[in-house]
């Protein structure tokens, strides 16, 4: 391919608002352009990468029978109102109308759609199990749509739905897209840990996350050298119960004026941090109930959202605004505590707090605190449980220590049981002639998020460097000298003898200098770069691997044969770097 016919817009700079380097460098690199926040044009380069993303994807889906189709992604809203999402998905669902008015949506994912399409496609289990797929554009509106491709507001997702007629037909299925899944990952090169993942209050018992560490990931990944990996919404650690020494002191009120938060609280108190109960109002909702609950825990402990809902067992939890505390305590946030709450809310407690002593606590009037406050003479609690988020270093369930790391979520594969198929009455007769509610599984990759994972991964300070199975050429081919014939003619005759060995050649053919098609050559970042200068008249050229940097001199006739050969390489360090 000639690089004078393609489109690949290099830049010097990288947008001002590129955080992400593979924000910066695609964008730098010419694979994408921006034509709207969080709305990409895949540029030819990039066009090249995901066709071959899609491929690997493809291959795996052909090995477990997964049939690709498509699915419209402009959808009628009644589709959504059915499964109770066009309510509860929120702002990122993309909603419009049509000339008469009738209310749509663009899909942010199809489970409502496939469900519907396999009930009234089949009605025995004899045409189960089923594994239908898709590539194509997911529509989210993102509140900070950013990091390039990493968050848009339209992107490229393979989705996948499992339909089986019992739960253990979801688990072969299930296990077929992990294994599918890790496949894929490591054919494009990526680096990824496969995480424990929240499977909401949605109740399936298996929900995995593949996550990609970058320094830039939106993800808090927790995981140990014994190789348990979670993310943080799930990860526990090992507790024991620690017993505090002293005698319970007289729980005094005293004046913290001034003190809203616990570090300030401490301060005046002149005492540790963690001997201060945080206390926290949230609002369980559960369907349409909302009720407040008051949560407990060490003042240097973070709330996890997740587990309390799961705790709770309620659909949400959120925090309480003012208006709502005002309902129940006579004081603000930052002045509230357990005693005197009794029959006034519930009072939830993080484990690690059971048995301290000589607590310290808001006295839930503005500007005061108590200390010395104990369980069961002062207060009592409704449940002690873990609704915390680990820390870094301590022990995990494995018993090793607990490591943190930033992730990018590449992909997502979910046992959704029966969730949409009861919604739907999607059932099948099951082999006793009995009407039975279909088992789904999803599954999911972000396609063009993933390329952008891998140029996040893989680049140095002069550009890109794609790894051997997904970048958008093989080689690049140099010719220094345009106007030199034999440069030219060599450099072509290198690029048709590796076309007919089946490589993909890009030739700078273009008029620049030297110096620009290098820079531009190491900013696209193609595995192997052949430069014809000037030892062309001696009938020898230079190889140079981008990712090492390393470079050999050969002759014209022994071109295909090295490119075979470090191609090869390339592809197998890769492997081994991971
Ligand atoms: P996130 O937590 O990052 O918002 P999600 O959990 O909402 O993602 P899923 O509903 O699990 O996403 O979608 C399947 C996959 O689609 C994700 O694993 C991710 O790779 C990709 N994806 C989701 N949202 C976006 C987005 N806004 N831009 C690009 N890819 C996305
Ligand atoms: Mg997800």
């Amino acid at each position: 391919m000639k690089q004078s016919r393609m489109l690949i817009p290099t830049l010097k700079e990288a947008p001002s608002d590129a955080e992400a380097i593979s924000h910066q460098m695609l964008v730098r690199g010419g694979y994408i352009y921006q034509v709207s926040a969080g709305v990409w044009a895949y540029l030819p380069l990039a066009q090249r990468i995901l066709a071959k993303i899609n491929r690997l994807i493809r291959q795996q889906m052909d090995k477990y029978d997964g049939v690709e189709m498509t699915a419209p992604i402009l959808l009628p809203a009644d589709l959504w109102q059915k499964s109770g999402r066009y309510e509860s998905y929120g702002d990122n669902l993309f909603k419009l109308e049509d000339r008469k008015k009738r209310p749509f949506l663009l899909g942010p994912t199809h489970e409502e759609t496939f469900t519907t399409i396999v009930r009234d496609s089949l009605k025995s289990y004899k045409k189960l199990p089923l594994l239908l797929y898709q590539i194509t554009d997911k529509f989210r509106d993102e509140e900070r749509p950013r990091f390039g491709l990493l968050r848009g507001k339209e992107f490229i997702m393979w989705d996948g739905y499992s339909f089986t007629v019992d739960r253990e037909g979801l688990d072969v299925e299930y296990d077929h897209m992990a294994k599918a899944l890790r496949a894929i990952f490591d054919e494009v090169g990526l680096n990824y840990k496969v995480i424990l993942a929240d499977s909401g209050t949605i109740g399936g018992k298996g929900s995995q996350e593949f996550s990609a560490p970058a320094a830039i990931g939106e993800d808090t990944i927790v995981y140990t050298d014994g190789g348990y990996a979670a993310n943080l919404e799930k990860a526990t650690s090992k507790f024991t119960e620690k017993q505090q020494l002293g005698k319970p002191g007289e729980l005094t009120k005293k004046g913290t004026p001034g003190a809203h938060s616990v570090d300030e609280a401490a301060e005046s108190l002149e005492i540790d941090a963690d001997q201060i109960l945080k206390a926290m109002v949230y609002i369980a909702k559960d369907g349409q109930d909302e009720s407040p609950v008051m949560v407990l825990m060490r003042g240097n402990d973070e709330v996890n959202e997740v587990k309390l809902t799961d705790v709770l067992d309620v659909d949400s939890v959120r925090l309480a605004n003012d208006e709502e505390i005002a309902a129940v305590l006579p004081a603000h946030a930052g002045s509230l505590g357990p005693v005197g709450t009794a029959g006034k809310l519930k009072v939830i407690a993080d484990q690690h707090i059971k048995g301290m002593v000589n607590m310290a606590c808001g006295a839930n009037e503005d500007g005061y605190h108590y200390i010395n406050a104990n369980f069961d003479r002062d207060f009592t609690v409704d449940q002690f449980a873990d609704v915390r988020n680990v820390k870094e270093g301590e022990i995990g369930p494995d018993g090793f220590p607990l490591k943190f790391t930033n992730g990018i979520e590449v992909g997502h594969i979910f046992k959704l049981g029966t969730l949409y198929s009861r919604a739907f009455k999607a059932q099948v007769l099951n082999k006793q002639g009995k009407a039975t509610d279909i088992v789904m599984g999803c599954y999911g990759i972000g396609v063009s998020r993933l390329l952008s994972a891998i140029a996040e991964q893989n680049n140095d300070d002069r550009g890109l460097i794609w790894p051997t199975s997904i970048a958008p050429f093989d080689v690049h081919v140099i010719p220094v000298n345009v106007k030199n014939d034999e440069q030219m003619k060599m450099a072509n005759e290198i690029t048709a003898a590796l076309e007919d060995e089946g490589y993909e050649v890009l030739i700078d053919d273009r008029k620049e200098r030297a110096g620009v098609k290098f820079a531009d050559s190491d900013l696209i970042g193609l595995p192997l770069r052949i430069t014809v200068g000037k030892k062309a008249k001696d009938g020898i050229v230079e190889i140079k691997l981008r990712r090492t940097g390393e470079t050999i001199e050969v002759k014209q006739e022994e071109v295909v044969n090295n490119v075979h050969i470090l191609l090869k390489q390339a592809a197998s360090d890769q492997q081994q770097k991971d």
